[in-house]
């Protein structure tokens, strides 16, 4: 807990907090993960949809989280699920060792605590795929724990209110300090998310809507005319591109070769399309490391994604291949059931470019077939 009136910046954060609330009271965000007022919160919708939000948008995690809890409706169903399942429900929301952690924690859950979350930060916190802010965000929302999590919205925020001028990551212990002093708070839960909401729709990166902040009064930043400056970052410095060649082979009957990644690591146990190894420096000469043996022709364009921390670009090359058997470790899928599987991102783009550079015949055969949803979609 930090120091409830800061006289260097000038911050009372008790009647700031007051202010947040006042303001959450009348214009917080309807989410579906989010109890309405008066309801208890859900600690399993809570959950779910922070593991969901961690990289990822509102907008993006909203539908995925309806999925899931239409077809998941507790942590028991989420438990006894095929990780394969969840897998190929993820596919599309990025950053795949969330969707393994998502299950390795559920049924840890399920099988330590009888499907019912604890509601300490530390016991959260030692629950796979779980981290500090996790854990904080879970215990304050869902049990009313006394806990601040500070994700970059409420970085922001508190950045910015009391003016905190280091640069990013260098400021992250000062910000958490100061965020502390929100604390002790009647609502915890609903601190946090006002927290949240303010960062999202008012303390934005750019342009902060100061003139309509609850905050204002107390506001450093907004004093000394620095807000959209806040908090500083260090520049960031290019990513290594990394090349490859991947394969499309497509079998006379539309089936196309696909394989699966394996379980841990970059998009751990996630569906692709064979390829040579991603590695920095040029494309590989020709097809050979194609999978199979074919006239291999080079399709136009490059398919492009960005990952955390490192940029793919793609060269795609395509074969009819009539019907041979697939070669050790891989199969072919038919080309509806290709949109059920659990491709990532990146592979939904190879998808939507192969089948871009169909033969004309084999495009006239089948008008119905299209690139799955999401082509071209986040990064992974
Ligand atoms: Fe952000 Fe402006 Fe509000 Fe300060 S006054 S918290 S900078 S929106």
């Amino acid at each position: 807990m930090g120091n409830r009136f800061d006289d260097q910046a000038g911050v009372d954060a008790a009647a700031a907090a007051t202010d947040l609330l006042a303001w959450y009271d009348r214009a917080r965000r309807t989410l579906p993960w989010r109890a309405r007022p008066g309801e208890r919160p859900d600690p399993y919708r809570v959950w779910l949809s922070e593991v969901m939000l961690q990289q990822t948008t509102v907008a993006a995690a909203i539908p995925y989280f309806d999925r899931f809890v239409a077809r998941w409706p507790d942590v028991m169903a989420l438990a006894a699920a095929p990780l394969d399942d969840i897998l190929k429900a993820w596919a599309g929301l990025g950053y795949y060792a969330r969707a393994r952690n998502l299950h390795a924690c559920a049924r840890h859950v399920a099988g330590e605590f009888g499907g019912a979350f604890p509601a300490a930060a530390e016991a959260l916190a030692a629950l796979p795929g779980i981290g500090p802010y996790t854990a904080a965000a879970v215990a304050a929302i869902a049990f009313g724990a006394q806990a601040v999590p500070v994700d970059g919205n409420v970085e922001r925020v508190v950045a910015r209110l009391w003016a905190i001028g280091d640069e990013l990551p260098r400021a992250r212990p000062a910000i958490r300090a100061r965020a502390g002093a929100f604390l002790p708070c009647a609502r915890p839960g609903d601190l946090a998310q006002a927290l949240m909401d303010l960062g999202a729709t008012v303390c934005t990166p750019r342009r902060p809507d100061c003139p309509a902040c609850p905050l204002r009064a107390a506001c450093a930043a907004h004093a000394r005319g620095i807000a959209a400056g806040l908090p500083r970052r260090a520049p960031r410095s290019a990513r290594p591109v990394r090349r490859a060649a991947a394969f499309w082979a497509e079998r006379e009957d539309g089936a196309v070769l696909v394989r699966r990644r394996p379980p841990r690591g970059l998009l751990g146990g996630m569906t692709e399309f064979p390829s040579s190894e991603w590695r920095e420096g040029a494309f590989p000469a020709g097809p050979a490391a194609a999978p199979l043996p074919a006239r291999w022709r080079r399709l136009p364009g490059v398919v492009r994604h960005v990952f955390s921390h490192f940029a793919l670009e793609l060269e795609i090359w395509r074969a009819e291949v009539g019907t041979p058997p697939p070669p050790s470790g891989t199969r072919f899928v038919a080309a509806q059931a290709l949109a059920g599987e659990a491709l990532p991102g990146v592979m939904r783009k190879v998808a939507a470019h192969a089948r871009a550079g169909a033969p004309a015949d084999r495009l006239s055969r089948r008008p119905s077939r299209r690139a799955p949803a999401g082509a071209g979609g986040r990064s992974a």
